[in-house]
């Protein structure tokens, strides 16, 4: 990997009207800037108060500015960073000074691509710094902070240095190729083989949480027409979203909102009602409702408690099940139709009355702990990974079983530890050991600038 020569700036925060702005520069020339248009290098990480005066003299603002030198800066280079009045016409003309004396402009994700070319951050705390800032809930916010903490990346040196242990003990017999392993070895080889697939196992199977955290949970809101879903919907955004009408069938088509629910980020959909004999037009929404609930994570019944209890088409009732439905008998208000009480014991029931708001507060502590029941702890960690680490861990799983495989044949150590290899490489990726320019490129062009 080459060493960035030049020096970058950017905006850090969002264009527009605030407080303050903040631009930062990152590169070989910081210092020398600092004392171009301060006049001065105050000692590293003091903010200093000073006018920020363009290359003719010109005052462009008063500003805090604080120099960091490298290697002890988020970048690992000397950097600077600017704190300007937040008016977006005034950060304009900074970030233009500073291009005009020779800064070249940031492009996305570069300031974390260098610091993860000088070694500061591993890869997957560079993609926890992105999390972090879209985290929208406090669990997703705890993942981004541990993964950030460096979680994920302890747990793939565990995997890896375990990795190398048993690759050591098989390359010591590949120069015997006559020989077979020790009966003893090959149990040994066996046993660690199965735990490093355990472990490899144990994170894939964070990644589900991790679509949740980062997506958020989808929940769907199903029943009969007139049942209450869009008074629901309602409650739980807290304002009028969805149209409330008398008339059945009035969501044809779906509705999504984003809601906070107790610590978790929830996709609330509300869907056309299920009629039994629906109309052309309501055909299409009944459809549309179902292919939603095909890939949904969780399901609102709403059931309105005052009439018969309706039965589920059987496609939807299939996917419904203890851990992931509620059951909300709404219309508490009214008077009960005799009997509703004993139907229901597959799922989870809470009595609500959307229109007056009761029962409200026992069905978000109903939901929270069913979307509490999708977290994987790894180890005592907040694990979730993303969909790169999932392709990683995936090649890692195929070269293991694969391993495991051939020693059960008695089949070549070299093939074997070929197949190890890979895995190991895999492993690799995660924490970022990647050589690929290109790959590293596509993958910061995904953070913001300035970041
Ligand atoms: P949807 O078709 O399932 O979305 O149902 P809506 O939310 O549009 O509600 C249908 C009708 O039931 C409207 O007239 C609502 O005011 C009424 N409704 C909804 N929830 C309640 C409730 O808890 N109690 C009573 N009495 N009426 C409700």
């Amino acid at each position: 990997m080459s060493e960035p020569t030049d020096t970058i700036a950017a905006l850090a925060t969002p264009v527009g009207t605030s407080a303050i702005a903040l631009i930062r520069v990152s590169g070989p020339d910081a210092a020398k800037l600092a004392e171009q248009i301060f006049r001065e290098l105050p000692p590293p990480r003091l903010a200093q108060h000073a006018d920020y005066r363009d290359r003719r003299g010109e005052l462009v603002d008063d500003v805090l500015f604080t120099f960091f030198a490298g290697p002890n800066s988020f970048t690992g280079e000397d950097s600077l960073e600017i704190s300007c009045h937040g008016n977006p016409f005034v950060a304009q003309k900074i970030v233009e000074d500073l291009l005009a004396r020779g800064c070249r402009s940031a492009e996305a994700g570069e300031f974390s691509k260098r610091a993860f070319l000088s070694g500061r951050l591993d890869l997957s705390q560079a993609e926890a710094i992105m999390d972090l800032i879209h985290a929208r809930s406090e669990r997703a916010l705890a993942m981004a902070n541990q993964q950030l903490r460096g979680a994920l990346g302890r747990r793939m040196e565990d995997l890896t240095s375990r990795l190398i242990r048993i690759l050591a003990k098989i390359e010591a017999y590949i120069d015997f190729p006559e020989e077979d392993l020790p009966v003893e070895d090959a149990a040994t080889i066996r046993r660690e083989l199965e735990e490093t697939l355990a472990g490899t196992r144990q994170l894939i199977a964070t990644s589900h949480y991790g679509t949740l955290l980062r997506d958020g949970i989808k929940t769907i809101i199903v029943g009969e027409p007139n049942a209450g879903k869009s008074s629901l919907l309602n409650r739980l955004v807290g304002h009028e979203r969805a149209l409330v009408s008398a008339e059945p069938g009035t969501t044809r088509d779906y509705l999504e909102e984003r809601i906070i629910m107790g610590p978790h980020w929830l996709r609330l959909i509300d869907t056309a009602g299920l009629n039994p004999s629906p109309g052309a037009l309501e055909r299409q929404g009944i459809e549309k409702a179902l292919e939603q609930a095909e890939t949904a994570d969780l399901y609102l019944w709403v059931v309105d408690s005052s009439r018969e209890l309706p039965s589920l088409p059987g496609a939807l009732a299939s996917r419904m099940g203890p851990v992931n439905t509620v059951m909300i008998l709404n219309k508490v208000d009214l008077a009960p139709v005799a009997g509703i009480e004993r139907i229901m014991h597959t799922y989870p029931v809470v009595r609500v009355s959307a229109l007056k708001g009761t029962g409200i507060e026992q069905l978000q502590l109903v939901v929270t702990k069913m979307a509490d029941a999708f977290q994987i702890n790894v180890g005592g960690d907040l694990i979730a990974i993303n969909a790169r680490h999932l392709q990683a861990l995936e090649q890692a799983r195929h070269g293991l079983d694969a391993a495991m495989a051939k020693l059960d044949a008695r089949s070549d150590k070299e093939l074997m530890a070929s197949d190890l290899r890979c895995t190991l490489e895999a492993f690799g990726q995660i924490a970022g050991r990647i050589d690929n320019e290109r790959i590293l490129d596509e993958l910061f062009a995904t953070f913001c600038i300035g970041k």
